[in-house]
């Protein structure tokens, strides 16, 4: 990774840059974001708007949840909703429950186009009519923007790692990206819930993983990369009786031949590391020298009797 002054160089590196708040990009906002004004969070905000007038952006289900939840602290809740009216992306027990509210005041087919404020902070929210064009002005003191959505920091890293369409980095459940070595934790990848406690699982996991990646990496380039000479990799597998065979009458025949080095791999607990060599993931054998696999035999093609025939280029 390069900042301005220094080259930094890492075995193995975990991405937990989290995601942003979408915003509206409309007239005013910028000044008001973060703690003036505008929130992303009901429950850490809300009691600041006791007795006060708030706007809330949205009608999906965490817009309207939230409101409801405004709606005991502050003295009216306005919902801009982009639809036409009585139309809300929320679940249809959410919307019953907030047209119940007497506190929940809906301004239907409408859009922010500018915060209005001064010194002190926030007090005017210009909505428009998607239809009329009408100008609505909202006079509050707060305006809760969370529902709108989350932008993924991950511009950095666009054509490096594989992103879903949403721009999140695609992982597996090990947190493993695309790239060996690099993982994602957090709410950068793409997932179901974004919440502390999952990203704080993410990071265990990645952490676990990136650990094991080292102490792999340092194996493999040991126990392969600087091998020189003749060596047979035995891809074995425990759980199949035939690989079980074949390794015990490999390790019987290489006892009579110590210039030719034995490694073995579980491939039913490690297939990671046969991947790295570049073989199957399967029972084989990999016929190597000066570190690199110049045959493979598939299991099938092995029995106790023909493997001195088979491991010949090597003797
Ligand atoms: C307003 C709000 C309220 C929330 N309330 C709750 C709640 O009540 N309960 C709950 O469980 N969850 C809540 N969440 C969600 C929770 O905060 C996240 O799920 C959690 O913080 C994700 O952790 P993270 O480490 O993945 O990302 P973050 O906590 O977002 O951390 C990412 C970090 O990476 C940094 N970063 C970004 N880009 C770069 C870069 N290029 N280089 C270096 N650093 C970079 C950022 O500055 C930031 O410090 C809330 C989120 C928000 C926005």
């Amino acid at each position: 990774m390069k900042t301005l002054r220094t080259d930094y160089r890492a075995k193995t590196v975990i991405i937990a840059t989290g995601s942003k708040p979408r915003v509206t990009g409309a007239k005013g906002e910028e000044d008001f974001l973060y703690g003036r004004g505008i929130s992303f969070c009901a429950t850490c905000d809300a009691a600041f708007y006791t007795d006060l007038d708030v706007l809330v952006v949205g009608s999906g289900d965490a817009a309207i949840e939230e409101a409801i939840f405004l709606s005991k602290f502050a003295n009216k809740v306005y919902i801009s909703v982009i639809h036409d009216e009585g139309i809300m992306d929320a679940s249809k027990i959410a919307q019953e429950r907030a047209l119940q509210n007497p506190k929940l005041h809906f301004i239907w087919n409408a859009m922010v186009d500018e915060f209005v404020g001064d010194g002190k902070g926030l007090n005017k929210v210009m909505l428009r009519n998607l239809k009329t064009g009408e100008k609505i002005p909202v006079e509050v003191q707060g305006c809760f923007l969370f529902f709108i959505g989350y932008i993924p920091n991950t511009d950095i890293f666009q054509g490096i790692l594989r992103l879903s369409d949403r721009g999140y980095i695609l992982t597996n459940e090990n947190m493993e990206t695309n790239i060996p070595g690099v993982f994602a934790a957090g709410d950068v990848r793409e997932k179901t819930l974004r919440q502390v406690s999952t990203a704080v699982g993410d990071g265990a996991i990645a952490a676990f993983m990136a650990e094991r990646y080292i102490a792999e990496t340092e194996y493999f380039n040991r126990e392969f990369k600087e091998t020189r000479g003749p060596q047979v990799v035995c891809c074995y597998d425990p759980t199949n009786a035939k690989s079980r065979e074949i390794l015990s009458a490999l390790e019987s025949l290489l006892s009579q031949y110590p210039s030719i080095k034995l490694s073995k791999i579980d491939v039913y607990k490690n297939k990671n590391m046969a991947l790295r060599l570049g073989l199957s993931g399967e029972p084989c054998l990999g016929l190597m020298r000066d570190g690199e696999v110049k045959a493979v035999i598939g299991l099938e093609e092995l029995s106790p009797e023909n493997l001195k025939e088979k491991l010949s280029p090597l003797m």
